[in-house]
């Protein structure tokens, strides 16, 4: 067979970036795969603007693959092994590492100068951040040439980034110079600052470097600027990256130079594996197909914009999928495309020409669920089921993060919660408007089936049993899985641990991450967005329009959704935000004629002792008894249902322990509800919303719903840790 040489000279180089006219930083990277010893030998040439009017007497740079050199690091130390969905094998081949060879900076080598910094713990082993000191400071509106060589020895795939045999995820690859914050931009409070010295610290007022170690439960902040970047591979292995392939060059030596370019993004990752076991597909998001437009108006109307603003574009999506999957082609391509159609349609344009989704191989799946500029993993299994919602649920999930993680880029180290609860609540409102609702059963050949994969955990056939009036049968095959009940439940359990509002190394445990950066966030969003009502569309699209490429703060979120939506919302995102309490209400009621008479009732003046089994029609009294249980104070209302079918809606500040609401001349009450629309996402639990006058065998049956899905939920909860 010939071989075709594409060579492609694109002379472009210095054009202009889409959005970011004169990014912070410029990369030009050479690198060099070597997949048998498992390492990438890297070049990168760093042209580094300081914007600020401050003196920079230093550079700073994150060395993340030093994490997995040994079990001292701080992310081993901290139990970084075991916190991913595959944990850490402990084979020689499994550590990795990244190593400086030289440093220079305006061509004067200062590769001596070099050493190991650890801002936020001390711990001297950790060495995922490398200090310079410079001979003269960068001047303010100065900048630096950075010219490093290094080696990045891949850990095995266990987190995020690594290999698995000849299958190569390679991200947090590359010396990464951190953020220089002036003083005063950048300020950000914290749930304890005021008890906390390490707190106080972070949000000092002073300018300075905000590089962070790289821990268990952090993810990335970094500058937005351009990569050029050529990769070097074996000329049988395909390649997918961050941005467009410009070129690509057959070196003649049994290997392939491939040229990835992208502007207005603040990382750069890639994947490479034998083109024997991989397929590379290319579809067009082609916008005027995707979106009908009875849509647009809708979305034009809830924006309170002229369609032409809301309109999206046209986004060539690439997918790279093992063969093995090559049933779940569509599934894949629907998913993104859902992605593009509704986050464009919540908060604006994609912005970039390209998307590529990456599906990792059978135990690469390490390297799944996870996040980068322009690029995305996913993940699924040989024999997906149908309409368990995956590998959709994950698609949708890691191509949201282009629109917090990657054009928003709040400081995911500090802020978690910016960006993973934000996109988790877009993830639940997109998978939504796409598919309506996932099902944990189906139905294959008549027989009902759980609707997981054979390779997930099976859940429990026979889940107790007893009650009769439920058709089974039914909801074996066709059980709907509410987003919410995981997410409330490991809120209900992590809720008053933390503070959402609280750097992400510094929370208590994996579980409270789990919480304070996604089911807590996810739940107040969904109340916020019940609170506001139709303001919370132009508030939530606004902060995104606002502070794309701009790394908004938490501040800025809540400055933008009170602003546009008019509201006063301190008291809201001080409990939320700032709060470790729990919304819980509870509602009950009693309701029934007034007693038998007993003792002197007045007959024409005169005392007269009641008869005994006096039958008179005694009128019918009720009252209705809200309690607070959680220290979360919100407005309340209840629905009232009367047995004549009327019904009436109260409302009450919620503010102290308790309220009743009476009732005369009225029937009985047959049922009284807390939040009736089942809108605030917040509450927990919420068995005790819902009060009806008589036993009633279905919270038995909502028992049983509940208890099925829950052990689903848990069982697909963690595919969104990433
Ligand atoms: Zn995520």
């Amino acid at each position: 067979m010939k071989r075709v040489l594409v060579l492609l000279f694109v002379l472009c180089i210095g054009a202009q970036a889409k959005f970011i006219p004169d990014p912070i930083v410029r990369y030009k990277i050479d690198a060099r795969l070597d997949p048998s010893a498992k390492t990438v030998k890297g070049r990168e040439v760093i042209v580094w603007q300081n914007q600020t009017n401050e003196s920079i007497p230093d550079l700073q740079f994150h060395l993340y693959l030093n994490a997995f050199k040994n079990n001292y690091s701080s992310f081993m130390r901290e139990g970084g092994a075991e916190s991913r969905r595959v944990p850490f094998r402990n084979k020689a081949d499994a550590w990795g590492y990244e190593q400086v060879h030289s440093l220079k900076v305006d061509g004067q080598d200062l590769t001596g100068a070099m050493h190991f910094i650890q801002p936020d713990d001390g711990n001297p082993h950790d060495q995922t951040v490398l200090r310079v000191p410079l001979p003269r400071p960068i001047a303010p509106k100065g900048s630096v040439t950075i010219e490093i060589d290094w080696t990045s020895k891949l850990p095995w795939v266990f987190a995020r980034t690594g290999f698995h045999d000849n299958f190569f995820l390679i991200a947090q690859w590359f010396p990464k110079p951190g953020v220089f914050e002036p003083a005063g931009q950048y300020r950000r409070t914290f749930a304890g600052e005021l008890t906390d010295p390490l707190l106080a610290r972070l949000s000092a007022a002073k300018g300075g470097w905000n590089t962070h170690q790289f821990h268990m439960s952090t993810e990335f902040y970094a500058d937005f600027g351009t990569f050029d970047v050529n990769l070097t591979v074996p000329s049988d292995y395909e390649v997918a990256a961050t941005g467009s392939e410009r070129s690509k060059k057959d070196n003649g030596d049994g290997t392939t130079t491939y040229n990835y370019y992208q502007e207005d993004v603040h990382d750069f990752a890639w994947t490479t594996q034998p083109r024997s076991q991989v397929m590379k597909l290319v579809r067009w998001f082609r916008a005027d197909e995707q979106v009908k437009p009875h849509e647009l108006q809708e979305w034009s109307r809830r924006h309170g914009l002229p369609p032409e603003q809301v309109k999206l574009t046209d986004v060539k999506v690439t997918l790279f999928i093992q063969r093995e999957h090559k049933d779940q082609i569509d599934r894949h391509f629907r998913a993104v495309f859902a992605g593009l159609k509704w986050y464009g349609l919540m908060y604006g344009a994609y912005p970039y020409d390209v998307a590529t989704v990456v599906d990792p191989p059978y135990q690469g799946d390490g390297a799944g669920g996870m996040e980068y500029p322009t690029f995305f993993t996913a993940g699924t299994e040989y024999w997906q089921s149908g309409n368990g919602g995956d590998p959709e649920g994950v698609t949708i999930h890691e191509f949201g993060h282009q629109y917090w993680y990657g054009m928003v880029a709040s400081n995911e180290f500090e802020e978690a919660w910016l960006d993973e609860g934000l996109n988790s609540y877009s993830t639940t409102k997109t998978e939504a408007f796409e598919y309506g609702r996932f099902h944990n059963y189906e139905k294959i050949f008549g027989v009902p089936v759980p609707a997981v994969s054979w390779l997930n955990l099976p859940v429990p056939r026979y889940p107790w049993y007893g009650i009769d009036r439920i058709a089974v049968g039914q909801y074996w095959e066709w059980v709907p899985i509410d987003p919410f009940r995981s997410r409330a439940r490991r809120y209900l359990e992590n809720a008053q641990t933390d503070a959402m509002q609280r750097p992400a190394w510094m929370l208590l445990h994996r579980p409270s991450y789990g919480d304070q950066a996604y089911s807590k966030p996810e739940q107040t969003l969904h109340t916020l967005e019940a609170l506001l009502g139709d303001k919370w569309w132009p508030a939530i699209r606004t902060y995104h329009q606002r502070f794309r490429f701009k790394h908004p703060t938490a501040h800025d979120f809540m400055n933008t959704i009170q602003e546009v939506s008019g509201r006063d919302l301190k008291w809201f995102f001080d409990q939320t935000l700032y709060g470790t309490g729990l919304l819980n209400y509870s509602v009950s009621f009693s309701s029934g004629p007034m007693d038998e008479r007993q003792g002197f009732f007045d007959q024409n003046g005169n005392p007269e002792l009641a008869k005994d089994g006096n039958t008179d029609k005694r009128p019918i009294e009720s009252e209705v008894l809200v309690r607070r249980l959680g220290e979360m104070i919100f407005p309340v209302v209840v629905r009232v249902k009367f047995e004549d079918g009327s019904e009436v809606r109260e409302q009450w500040d919620g503010l102290y322990r308790w309220t009743k609401f009476y009732y005369k001349n009225k029937p009985r009450i047959v049922s009284a509800e807390l939040d009736p629309e089942n809108a605030w996402k917040l509450e927990v639990p919420r068995t005790d919303n819902s009060y009806l006058g008589k036993p009633n065998t279905l919270a038995a049956e909502k028992w049983y719903l509940r208890w099925v899905v829950w052990i689903q939920n848990v069982l697909s909860a963690f595919s969104y840790f990433a």
